[in-house]
């Protein structure tokens, strides 16, 4: 356990915020956009750690907390084709649509499975020839590359029951949409640790170029947070927007080439929706046309009713950052992690989650 002991270090960490409360004379308001950011910074207590001026903000970087109610309701409707095995990661399960969830889909008799890897959605298809199977792709860029192996994994072994329902998004676009909004204002990004060991630094460069946005990408551990938050403040104090890497154990600037060229052999930008923010151009991922044979949406079309989110659930503003969750009146009375009314309750990389599950009820400095 050295290795991780050495990323939680107290007195390095002392020293950082000592750093950061000494350069940090302003109010800074910082968005992480990862979902798995936000519970880091909770779970670790770092909201307190840090001065009163900083305010830290949770983004949309949560594949699952920000695919939309229709996509969903559209998930749903294939699994209760019937004949039809469904096959998802756990977190899906859950997740309310306009009438009801895959859970409650399957207890109603749909083949819903849950799988942990797409090597078992695969796996599922071979073992079950005579049935359909689709795996419910939801994730960003560190996803998507292993579901296009998936896919082509199944053309290399004949497997002809094997469908994608593609829903991967793709991140910069919804930190643009968000920026554009205008809605919050914001003096620096955290940088999403996995996605950008795929994509690479450089994806980010527009922040400092077109927003002259400072951003740090960060890693998961205390001292990765802290550093990146010294990063921001740094670069906000000396007036030099640019993308700092505060994970360079895993970031590079040009990514995983290896992966990218993966992904976008098999998928190719589409426009997405996104809980929250709506309809972006060439923010999601669809399957490439000689994949047509493979694309869930295309071999199964389906019909849904109009969609409708959870009733006074405020998903869709915690998304944007432009509330926390304990300002939602929901929260922690009618909606937990137990009982969870919205999508950003139920993930395990959801906000109002990480919020209820580290237990931070006086908000905000
Ligand atoms: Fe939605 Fe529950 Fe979060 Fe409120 S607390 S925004 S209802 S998930």
């Amino acid at each position: 356990m050295k290795y991780i002991d050495e990323f939680r270090d107290p007195k390095l960490a002392r020293r950082l915020i000592a750093h950061i409360k000494r350069r940090a004379t302003e109010p800074m308001r910082f968005m992480e956009f990862c979902g798995g950011h936000t519970h880091a910074i909770m779970r670790y207590g770092l909201r307190q750690l840090l001065p009163a001026n900083i305010k830290m903000l949770s983004g949309p970087g949560c594949p699952v907390c920000v695919t939309s109610c229709t996509d969903l309701d559209r998930a749903i409707a294939l699994a209760r084709i019937p004949g039809v095995i469904l096959t998802t990661f756990g977190d899906m399960l859950r997740v309310p649509g306009s009438d009801g969830t895959l859970s409650g889909a399957k207890a109603e008799g749909a083949d819903v499975r849950m799988v942990y890897s797409t090597l078992d959605a695969v796996q599922c298809a071979r073992d079950n020839p005579d049935r359909p199977v689709i795996f419910l792709g939801i994730g960003f860029e560190t996803t998507a590359p292993t579901v296009a192996a998936s896919i082509l994994q199944a053309e290399r072994a004949g497997i002809h029951n094997y469908y994608v329902f593609s829903l991967h998004k793709l991140t910069p676009p919804a930190m643009r949409a968000i920026l554009d909004g205008g809605e919050v204002a914001l003096s620096g990004i955290l940088g999403p640790g996995h996605v950008t060991t795929i994509i690479g630094s450089q994806a980010w460069a527009f922040l400092p170029e077109e927003y002259g946005m400072p951003c740090a990408v960060a890693g998961f551990e205390s001292l990765d947070i802290l550093r990146a938050v010294a990063m921001l403040t740094d670069m906000l104090v000396e007036g030099r927007p640019a993308v700092a890497n505060a994970y360079p154990r895993c970031v590079s600037r040009e990514g995983n080439p290896n992966a990218q060229e993966m992904m976008y052999r098999v998928f190719q930008a589409t426009p997405a929706d996104w809980r929250g923010i709506g309809t972006l151009p060439e923010s999601g991922l669809g399957l490439r046309e000689e994949f047509d044979h493979r694309d869930a949406a295309l071999v199964f079309p389906i019909e849904i009713g109009p969609s409708h989110e959870p009733k006074g659930c405020r998903c869709g503003d915690v998304l944007r950052g432009a509330l926390s969750p304990t300002e939602c009146p929901l929260f922690a009375n009618r909606c937990t992690p137990t009982s969870p009314l919205g999508p950003c309750m139920v993930s395990s990389e959801g906000a109002c989650a990480a919020y209820f599950t580290y237990r931070e009820y006086k908000d905000d400095h």
